[in-house]
Order: C-alpha cells, then sequence, then structure tokens
C-alpha cells in the first residue's frame, strides 16, 4: 500500500485534456499523461483493501491493488511487469476501456474511486518511453502452427499468448492493415494509430506473421455494411490442412440496420462507413466521401460508435450534430437501491458529446423523409419502455427535425455468416460463432480444430473483453495442442 492515509488526504484528479475549443480543430488525441508525481499520488490513494472488487469487475482481473503500490513507490518495471502479467496491451485499455475496476473500486462507495484507468496508462507510456517494453522470445518452440482470423485485441492478445508459448502463429487480416476496429473503427482522437503500430511491432519481433489483404473465406453478398479491401482469398480449408488449430476473431462486423422508410435515401449511412472512411482519410488515403462540412448531421443510436460519429461530425464542420436515443435518459445521480459494485445506472457524457451535440432522449426514428433521392430530414416518435425490453410509440408525440446526414450507430448484430459457413461451424441464437464458455473445451466451436474468441464469439463488447477472451482463448490452445503432442509421443 502507497500511502497509508493517502485516500484521505488526496483528491482523484483526473487526467489533463486539450480544451474542446482546440481539440475539435484536429484529430489528435486530447487526453494526457498524468506526471511522474501525479501518478505517485493517484496510485497512493489506493486502499489496497481486503477484498479488492476492482479485480473482480476487470474482466482480465488485473492485480490493481499490487500495480498501484509499485506506482506509488515510482517503481515502474514492477508496476509494467504485475500489469502486463495480466493484461498484454494496456496501452489500449489505458486509453479505450470504460474502466469497469472503476466502478469496482472500494474507495468509490464514499469518496472518488482511484483513477485507476489512467495510472495504467501512466505506466505503459513510461515503459515505452523508457525502453522497457520488448519482444518476449521463447527458447521453448513447440512446432506447432496456428491460424488466426482477424487482427483485432481478440486476435493480438491470442497471437501473443501462444507466441509467447512457443506455437508459430500467422495471422490473416482481410484488410490492409491489421488492427481490427482499434485502426479502421476507432478514430485518432481516442487512439492515435500510432499507439497501435508501436504495439504491432512488438508482436511481430515476437516472431508473429501478419497476412493482411488476405480474406478467409468469400464475402456474403447479401449482408450490407461489412468493410474489406482484401485483395486476396484463402479457403477456410487450407487453413485446417496446413495448421494445428485455427482460431477465428472475426469481430461482430454486420451493423444493424433501421429499415424504415427513406432508407435509401442519399444520406443515409451506417455509421462505421463514416468512421472507417475518415480513418483512412486521416492515413492520407483519400477524402471522406462522406461529407458533413455544413451539413446538419443526426446520429441514431446511443453507445461508443454513436458517440465517435458525433466527435468526427464535429471535427469535420458540421452545421450541427444531433444524436437520437430511444433509450430514456438517466438520472444523473446513483439510485442508492443499486447494488455494489454494479455497473452505476446514471447519465453518463462522452468527451464528444461535450464537444456540442443535442441530445435527444426516448426518441425513436420513424422515418427519412427526403427531396430528389436525397436526405432532408427524419420524423421521430417518443416512446415509452414496457417490460421485456420493449417500447412503444406515445400516441400525439410525434416530431420532424432536418438532416442532411444521418448515421446509423445502433450496434452490430454478430459476425459475417459467411465465415462460420466456410468451416461448416453451429452458431448460437444471435449468429455467433458458437464456442464453449468454460471447462476443458473453452472456446472450441463445433469443429474440434477450430476454436473462437472476441466480438465474433460474445457479440459485441469492449476492447478489454476482447483482450481477455484472446488471452484464455490462447491459453485453451495451447493446453489443446500440448495435449494432443502427448498423445502422439
Ligand atoms: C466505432 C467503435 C468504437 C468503439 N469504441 C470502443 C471504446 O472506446 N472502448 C471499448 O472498450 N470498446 C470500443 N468499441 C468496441 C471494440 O472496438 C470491440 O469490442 C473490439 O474491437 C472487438 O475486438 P475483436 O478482436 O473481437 O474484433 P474486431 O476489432 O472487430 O476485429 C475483427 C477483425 O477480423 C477481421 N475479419 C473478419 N472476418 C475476416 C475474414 N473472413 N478473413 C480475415 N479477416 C477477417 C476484420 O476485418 C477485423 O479486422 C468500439 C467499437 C466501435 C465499432
Amino acid at each position: 500500500m502507497g500511502f497509508e492515509r493517502g485516500f484521505l488526504e488526496y483528491e482523484r484528479i483526473e487526467p489533463e485534456t486539450t480544451p474542446v475549443k482546440e481539440r475539435v480543430k484536429n484529430f489528435k488525441e486530447y487526453f494526457k499523461t498524468l506526471t511522474d508525481d501525479q501518478v505517485r499520488i493517484q496510485a497512493g490513494r489506493c486502499m489496497d483493501c481486503g477484498t479488492p472488487y476492482c479485480m473482480y469487475e476487470c474482466p482480465l482481473h488485473n492485480t490493481i491493488p499490487d500495480v498501484n503500490d509499485f506506482a506509488c513507490k515510482g517503481q515502474f518495471q514492477k508496476a509494467l511487469n504485475v500489469l502486463s502479467s495480466t493484461n498484454p496491451f494496456p496501452d489500449f485499455t489505458g486509453r479505450l476501456c470504460p474502466a469497469l475496476c472503476e466502478e469496482g473500486c472500494t474507495l468509490g462507495l464514499h469518496r472518488q474511486s482511484v483513477g485507476i484507468k489512467s495510472i495504467e496508462r501512466k505506466i505503459c507510456e513510461y515503459a515505452f518511453d523508457h525502453g522497457l517494453v520488448h519482444a518476449e522470445l521463447t527458447l521453448n518452440r513447440s512446432f506447432k502452427k496456428v491460424a488466426i482470423v482477424g487482427s483485432g485485441p481478440a486476435a493480438l492478445a491470442c497471437a501473443q499468448g501462444l507466441a509467447r508459448r512457443g506455437h508459430n502463429v500467422t495471422v490473416y487480416e482481410k484488410n490492409d492493415k491489421p488492427g481490427g476496429l482499434l485502426r479502421y473503427g476507432i478514430p485518432d482522437f481516442k487512439l492515435p494509430k500510432e499507439i497501435l503500430d508501436r504495439r504491432l511491432s512488438v508482436l511481430e519481433g515476437e516472431g508473429i506473421a501478419f497476412k493482411t489483404g488476405v480474406r478467409v473465406g468469400k464475402a456474403d453478398p447479401g449482408e450490407k455494411g461489412v468493410f474489406c479491401n482484401a485483395s486476396d482469398e484463402i479457403p477456410g480449408s487450407e487453413l485446417l490442412s496446413r495448421y494445428d488449430a485455427v482460431v477465428l476473431c472475426p469481430g461482430s462486423e454486420v451493423p444493424r440496420d433501421l429499415k424504415i422508410a427513406g432508407r435509401d435515401l442519399k444520406g443515409v449511412h451506417f455509421a462505421l462507413e463514416f468512421l472507417i472512411a475518415q480513418n483512412l482519410e486521416i492515413q492520407g488515403r483519400g477524402e471522406n466521401p462522406i461529407d458533413v462540412a455544413g451539413k446538419k448531421v443526426v446520429v441514431i443510436g446511443g453507445g461508443e460508435t454513436a458517440s465517435d460519429c458525433i466527435g468526427t461530425a464535429i471535427r469535420k464542420g458540421a452545421s450541427s450534430v444531433t444524436q437520437l436515443d430511444y433509450h430514456d435518459e438517466l438520472p444523473e445521480s446513483v439510485d442508492p437501491m443499486t447494488s455494489w459494485p454494479d455497473w452505476k445506472r446514471i447519465k453518463r457524457t462522452s468527451p464528444s458529446q461535450e464537444e456540442g451535440c443535442t441530445r435527444l432522449f426516448s426518441t425513436n426514428t420513424t422515418s427519412f423523409v427526403g427531396k430528389d433521392g436525397r436526405l432532408t430530414g427524419i420524423t421521430t416518435q417518443k416512446v415509452k419502455w414496457a417490460p421485456g425490453h420493449r417500447f412503444d410509440g406515445i400516441p400525439g408525440t410525434e416530431g420532424a427535425l432536418d438532416a442532411d446526414v444521418a448515421l446509423i450507430a445502433m450496434g452490430y448484430s454478430h459476425p459475417s455468416s459467411a465465415l462460420a459457413r466456410e468451416f461448416s461451424l453451429d452458431t448460437d441464437a444471435r449468429g455467433n460463432i458458437k464456442a464453449v464458455y468454460e471447462g476443458d473445451d473453452a472456446f472450441r466451436t463445433s469443429n474440434p480444430k477450430v476454436f473462437a474468441a472476441g466480438d465474433g464469439r460474445r457479440g459485441q463488447s469492449l476492447v478489454v473483453w476482447a483482450i481477455a477472451e484472446g488471452a484464455r482463448c490462447a491459453e485453451a490452445v495451447d493446453r489443446a495442442l500440448r495435449s494432443v503432442s502427448h498423445a502422439r509421443t
């Protein structure tokens, strides 16, 4: 424990941010890293409590009190060692995680919780700045070959886990660069691509081979909104014959559509069409064809994707940004009946929403309206929620708003069905690749040689969950490969 009375004597500080007026002028990251002095004090607020619920709430089960102890003493190498033993990519989670751990922090019951996410980020940035992050090579080679499909956080965590256990890993990615949503979904202002590339170099140094621009199996022509710039294709059967195991981490790429009148009007897009094109533009690879400058933009949906669309539209000079969310507006303060350490159901405002957007709650989008084939407006109706996650429109609350561009950010249903068909795999009721959750066969699909992890198996989720799934899947694949080799010898 860092400071015995730290939790009483020091207040939580949030990492410094670039003021809104400045940051909306570009796509640069606006959260700053804590200074060495700040992190010592912030980590010293940790109470090292008897039952650290922070560890329980974190899908990676990071041993947060130990990490905080070392960070408080300025022993960053030790802090990094402990942190990396459970979290292979604190550089991603320290930026993107909603910090489920902080909801579980005991200090948060009466005061502000420990700023675990900003401490994690500091440790990782310090480590990269001081050359403490290295490729780790093992001499204990297994000579087993594993193919991983996809290169998002689940795939990267799985690849690292397997490479460090001595297996030969090849990652197949249909897009021209690796990273999954970290590269082609999440904007630079949340995750600069240099941070991703810095980590990918470490992984390459560990012997992981990346084959990009290669789609595994055929595309499903019926599926709208799945991005692919592959130049090559490889059948699943070839992976099954060339590798000892195949791990599928395809993400949850099929977007939920809003099939209402006017959906085909020009100006109505899936969120990722806009965000991917913007990521490509920032990489200098052509202008974003969805021009929002001087236009009225309406974002439909209430999650992270919607927030990223808001921040991007503001940076691209939209004249107004309105967010339509059919969920009810949550209260500003916590309901005292909420059981701790459950996720608090309170109104949260993302940094992008803070940058200037009108939020309309309990509002359903009922049609897209247009003229000469172009979107000009949206009709809406207020809704009332009923038991069973059902809502009904309230008669007499119909409304309309002007819109030049509408971005549908209503989440994702499942991975492309084509991949499950390619390997003849069972899927669950929601269309995800079916794989066992626990036990000796964890992560195994209906084909014993094929494993699955990440959003493609659990449904759309979070980066931290994708990393946790990938890391645990690596353990499962390793166990399976080693039991096969033992059986053979
Ligand atoms: C816009 C947006 C913003 C988000 N922001 C956050 C955030 O701030 N914090 C957070 O925690 N989570 C966030 N998320 C969620 C998070 O990004 C995902 O949960 C996470 O990336 C899932 O990781 P994954 O590895 O399972 O899949 P993905 O990251 O989706 O990667 C899957 C990869 O598989 C590839 N692939 C698919 N099929 C094939 C095939 N047949 N052949 C070859 N390659 C294939 C895809 O091209 C893709 O690169 C966000 C999601 C979106 C869409």
